[in-house]
């Protein structure tokens, strides 16, 4: 378990701070939320048993750690995205509540944990995340195929995504996820370039763009997909941009969601779009050619994702039935 910085007392408590990076930045308030962005609270039996089998098999989620708004919602049908390599991320974006600083040493059991939990949940489909470990030589693709192959092994007919980070361009790094042969390979763009170094500084907005790219010139049979967050002050054309970029990329699923405030020390939230302006994303993603679009305030990359996985199969199987037609 990472020790993070101490800086507070308050009743003999000591307050561990998540993000000790953005403690000097100024506070931006949190805005109230429209009416359109309400969920339930999770108190659903299926919710308690969900946590109690994460918590048995010693397991971090990105749901968790990034205070996702979907939690109730998604753990009362056992969806919970799993994320790998610790709890802590090496870099340090503005929009991200997942926690930041040293990481955890690399633990061998994690890929037999994580394939015991999916065998356990009985999940047709299953979402894999990791934080950045840009402290480690391949970025952590090894460890992320070994995730690969151990749910494979624990849980044949589960279909596998993984939803991950750019590797900081390690030599090689995309090839070993790619020959692990996971069903989907999600890498989020999270927003449009102009905002990268204000809301995601560590990375750079073609990078993240070739290895889509790479990933599909590696292996067609996978599909690929990535995600923006809109409300952070991008303008209408930059995300119409993005879209076209990603379909040159040949992404074959798209997913828009509403960016929110996790702190005070996050990025503030720029505007909270409607649900019918997600909607006119949505009708131009599709007219651009993306096998799958789903834009709504809520969406998540992850969200939904077993659903979305049999559309997406269903999609490439009638645009092919199509083109041999
Ligand atoms: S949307 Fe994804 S991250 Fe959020 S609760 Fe659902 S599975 Fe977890």
């Amino acid at each position: 378990m990472t020790v993070r910085v101490l800086v507070d007392h308050r009743a003999g408590e000591p307050k561990l701070v998540r993000h000790p990076e953005k403690q000097h930045r100024p506070d931006n308030p949190i805005q109230r939320k429209p009416s359109w962005i309400r969920v339930k609270a999770p108190n659903h039996p299926v919710y308690h048993e969900t946590h109690a089998l994460m918590r048995a098999n010693g397991l971090v989620t990105v749901c968790e750690e990034a205070a996702c708004p979907n939690i109730g919602e998604c753990w009362s049908q056992r969806h919970a995205t799993m994320m790998i390599m610790g709890e802590t991320c090496t870099r340090a974006c503005s929009f991200c509540n997942v926690a930041t600083g040293q990481p955890d040493a690399q633990d061998a059991s994690e890929p037999a944990r994580v394939a015991d939990a999916v065998a356990k949940l009985g999940l047709r489909h299953v979402v894999i995340t990791s934080v950045d470990r840009d402290d480690l030589a391949d970025g952590g693709a090894a460890h992320f195929a070994a995730v690969i192959r151990a749910v494979r092994a624990a849980a044949p007919g589960t279909t596998i995504e993984v939803l991950t980070p750019d590797f900081l361009r390690k030599p090689g790094a995309i090839e070993v996820v790619v020959q692990a042969r996971p069903d989907v390979f999600n890498h989020n763009l999270e927003t449009v370039p102009r905002l990268y170094p204000t809301i995601r500084p560590g990375a750079r907005y073609f990078q993240s763009l070739r290895l889509l790219d790479t990933v599909k010139q590696l292996d067609p049979t996978i599909f690929t997909k990535s995600g923006l967050m809109v409300g952070l002050g991008e303008a209408k054309p930059e995300i119409m941009q993005v879209m076209d970029d990603l379909r040159v990329a040949d992404v074959d699923f798209l997913t828009l969601g509403q960016y929110l405030q996790p702190t005070v020390k996050h990025a503030a939230v720029a505007e909270f779009v409607t649900p019918e302006a997600f909607e006119d994303y949505a009708r131009v993603a599709r007219g651009k050619g993306f096998l799958l679009v789903s834009a709504t305030p809520l969406t998540r990359s992850s969200y939904h994702a077993d659903a979305d996985f049999a559309a997406l199969r269903a999609a490439r199987q009638a645009r092919l039935a199509g083109v041999a037609a």
